[in-house]
Formats: structure tokens, C-alpha cells, sequence
């Protein structure tokens, strides 16, 4: 029989063992950690060693880690080992400017490395696939990250890097590619220069699989790539504080996504309260490493908005499994007192056929008052001078959103491809509004 699973013993151990593994690796964790300044000071102000922790629950006994605590302490103040035992650092700059850091020694790398090819091979990647991964490589842990854990696997990996997509497309026919890892966003519109060049990816590709993820993205905009590439899209879940990919990811019954319990333990809590919500409720997700030596992370506050599936799955693996990311607690935004998330809107536009893959959602000011204006690219058929048509597709759009989101939108319809797009993840909000 052909094997099932990358790490047998691992990925179904009972219940049971796998919490046992949990408490041995959190104590071991804490005693690491405390190598680091942060963590140091902040366990001898609250009295906190290994031997505090006897349960999984005694978990909650430990403080939260937050963006900011990372911010404060750049670049050195979690690092739990000499600076010579690093051996690669990932670094993302957010928004407002002061970076966070991550450090890691051989250990965490190979480790890290395991994740993404247990990931991978989950999702059904196996050794005689040509693994293109259509990503940035650099700081960005999508690129190095799969890049090793498709080579752990033993893959062929084509490490194609971001953009280029007339190149990406060569790429993909000069070696058969079977399988590729690209952000959602950028999908959409390689396809479509897949069409201006008179090919389609269903026939003029070996493609037979995509891993999908990095940013959020519904239900319904999976369904959309799936079936414009006719292959099934697995989603992946990883942030460069817990290392990058592999933190999550979708197995081929596609029913959620295994979270590795034996190197992270999740928590899911009311963001307001910071108090365990029950199996199956959204809250934040709340992480920590179990099996990082260089920068071990306690309690990281991630602000992604998800739910613990309340299921087991039908592959036999005992590790939990996430919900897809409804949105972040910071991406949410309130206007007319109601607060809405940007997926709200993506999940109401991917379900009308007419609406092409980009959209953008503007919060203006106008006469005063704040409003909802959404661009709405069509597809690329759908945009004729005919003002029945668009003023239908208008009415319809603005209708749905409103019930959605509860506010009524001004929707304006867009040619297709005249929305820019970002390098990298997309950029959809952007707030204009003017604050008094
Ligand atoms: P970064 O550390 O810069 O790669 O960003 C990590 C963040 O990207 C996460 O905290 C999520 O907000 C988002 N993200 C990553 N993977 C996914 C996914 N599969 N679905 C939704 N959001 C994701
Ligand atoms: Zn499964």
C-alpha cells in the first residue's frame, strides 16, 4: 500500500499522547524562552517556570505575546540563543513602519522544513511532482519556506518567484509542472494571461493540483480558481511569527485545516474578553511554538478571526482543524455604526458570475457623511456599453452587499483590468475618510 501519511506516529497519535507531547514541549518551551530578555523579565514578574505548567490548561496561567511586545523589542529582545547558532532571520514590515523579526537556528529550519513537506504531502503532493512555487522568495517565508519542504519531500521544486506570468507559464510547459503554490490574488490574473496567450491552463498544462493561501480569501473565490484551472486548490495557513507555511493547511478531504499540534498549541479567545471560547465560536487565534530553539513565541496574539472545527476528519489524523480566516480583527472597519469585514463584501461579489477577481473597497467622506464605495471589476465579457445590463448587475450588487454588510454601498462598475495590482498580497481597502 502506498503511504498515507508523512509521519504516521505524529499525525495520529490519540488525543491523549498528542496533549502529553503538548505539556513536555510547552515546559521545555518555557525554559528556552526564558533565555530571551522578554521572556525572562516577563516570567519573573509573574512567577512563571516550567513547573508551572502540569496541564494543557495551565497554559492560560502565562501572559499574552502581542505584534507590539515584538515591535518594542526589535530586533534582539526575544532571541533565546547566541547569535551565532542563527542561522537565517525572516523579517516582515507591516504598515506602520518598525519591523518584527524572527530568528532561527539549524533545528527550527529543519523543522520547519519537516511541517511544510508533512503539509504538502497531506494535500497529496508526493515525490514525482514538479512543484513550481509562484511566490516571493527573500524575507517573505513563502518562497524559502515551501522551497525547503518541497525539497524535504523530495519534489522537484521549481523556485519560480513572484510575477513574470508569461514566464511562469513557460515555466509550467518547458517541465510539466504538476502542482504550484501562488497567493490567491495573483491567480485570477495569471489566468488570464494564460487566455491572451490562446492557452488554457485545463488542457495546455499537467497541472493536477494548487496550494493556495497567505492571504484571505472565501469559499467562493477558491471555487472560482478551482474551476478555471480545473485542478483542487488546498488551502494554506502560516504567519512568519509561528515561521511561515505549514502551520495549517488542508489535507485532501479539504474539510479544514490540520493545525501540526505537535509544534504549535492553538488557543481560540474572545478578543475582547481574552477568555477560551467554546469549540466550533470565532475568536482570535492565539498561537505557540513548541518546537522553536532560536525565537520560541508564548501566547502570540495573531488578531486572525477563525473557529476550531468541531469535527474529526476522514484522513484519520487526530490534529484539530481551523476554519478558514474569516478576516482580522484589525482589517475590520466600521462604518454607519455597523462593523464589517472585507471578506463580508468578497464573499457576496465572488458569488455573482458577472464579477470578475478584482475588487477594491473605498471608505469615502462625501457630503459629510461616511461612506462604502466599491470598484467592481466585471468579467471580461460581461462589460458592455449596454445600460440595462450594468444597471442591473449595479442593483443587484448593492443590493446583496447591503444585506450582507447592512450598509447600504455606492458600487461602481469597472472596466476589466483596469484595477491595479499589488506585488505580493492584495491590497483592497483603502480608507479615505476624513477624521474629525
Ligand atoms: P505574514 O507573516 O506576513 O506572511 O502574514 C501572515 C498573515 O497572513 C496571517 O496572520 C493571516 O492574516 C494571513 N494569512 C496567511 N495564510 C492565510 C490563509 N490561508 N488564509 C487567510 N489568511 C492567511
Ligand atoms: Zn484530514
Amino acid at each position: 500500500m502506498s503511504k498515507v501519511y508523512w509521519e504516521k506516529n505524529i499525525e495520529t497519535l490519540n488525543r491523549k499522547e498528542l496533549q502529553k507531547l503538548q505539556v513536555e514541549r510547552l515546559k521545555t518551551t518555557i525554559n528556552q524562552a526564558a533565555n530571551s530578555d522578554f521572556y525572562k523579565k516577563q516570567f519573573a514578574e509573574n512567577k512563571i517556570t516550567a513547573e508551572s505548567i502540569n496541564s494543557i490548561e495551565d497554559i492560560q496561567k502565562l501572559p499574552f505575546t502581542t505584534k507590539q511586545d515584538l515591535r518594542d523589542n526589535f530586533p534582539y529582545g526575544f532571541r533565546s540563543v547566541q547569535q551565532k547558532e542563527c542561522i537565517r532571520l525572516h523579517s516582515s514590515s507591516g504598515t506602520t513602519g518598525t519591523p518584527t523579526v524572527i530568528f532561527h537556528n539549524q533545528h527550527d529550519i529543519a523543522s520547519w522544513a519537516n511541517l511544510t513537506a508533512r503539509s504538502l504531502f497531506s494535500a497529496g503532493v508526493r515525490e514525482e511532482d514538479v512543484f513550481q512555487n509562484i511566490c516571493g522568495y527573500g524575507l517573505f517565508t513563502g518562497g524559502l519556506g515551501f522551497q525547503y519542504g518541497i525539497e524535504r519531500l523530495g519534489a522537484l521544486s521549481i523556485p519560480a518567484g513572484a510575477g513574470n506570468s508569461i514566464r511562469q507559464i513557460k515555466l509550467m510547459q518547458d517541465y510539466g509542472t504538476t502542482a504550484i503554490h501562488a497567493i490567491p490574488s495573483y491567480l485570477g490574473h495569471l489566468h488570464e494571461v494564460f487566455e491572451s496567450e490562446g492557452l488554457d491552463p485545463k488542457k495546455d498544462t499537467k497541472l493536477r493540483l494548487m496550494v493556495i493561501g497567505a492571504e484571505p480569501h472565501t469559499e467562493d473565490t477558491r471555487r472560482r480558481i478551482e474551476e478555471l484551472y480545473g485542478v483542487k486548490a488546498f488551502n494554506s495557513f502560516g504567519l512568519s511569527e509561528m515561521n511561515g507555511p505549514g502551520v495549517a493547511f488542508e489535507c485532501e478531504y479539504q474539510n479544514g485545516l490540520h493545525i501540526w499540534e505537535d509544534s504549535y498549541i492553538v488557543e481560540i479567545v474572545d478578543p475582547k474578553t481574552l477568555q477560551p471560547v467554546a469549540d466550533g465560536e470565532i475568536g482570535e487565534l492565539v498561537m505557540t511554538t513548541l518546537d522553536r530553539q532560536a525565537m520560541p513565541i508564548i501566547r502570540y496574539r495573531t488578531r486572525d478571526l477563525t473557529r476550531i472545527i468541531p469535527r474529526d476528519c476522514s484522513c484519520g489524523r487526530t490534529h484539530r482543524m481551523l476554519d478558514r480566516i474569516t478576516g482580522r480583527s484589525d482589517d475590520m472597519f466600521i462604518i454607519k455604526g455597523c462593523n464589517v469585514f472585507p471578506m463580508q463584501i468578497e464573499g457576496v461579489l465572488m458569488k455573482i458570475p458577472e464579477v470578475g477577481n478584482e475588487y477594491r473597497i473605498n471608505l469615502e467622506t462625501i457630503n459629510k457623511n461616511d461612506e462604502v464605495l466599491v470598484e467592481v471589476e466585471l468579467q471580461r465579457e460581461e462589460f458592455r456599453d449596454e445600460y440595462d445590463v450594468l444597471s442591473k448587475i449595479t442593483k443587484k450588487i448593492t443590493h446583496d452587499i447591503r444585506d450582507e454588510i447592512l450598509v447600504k454601498p455606492i458600487v461602481k462598475l469597472v472596466e476589466h483590468g483596469t484595477i491595479p495590482k499589488s506585488e505580493g498580497k492584495a491590497v483592497r481597502l483603502f480608507d479615505h475618510r476624513i477624521k474629525n
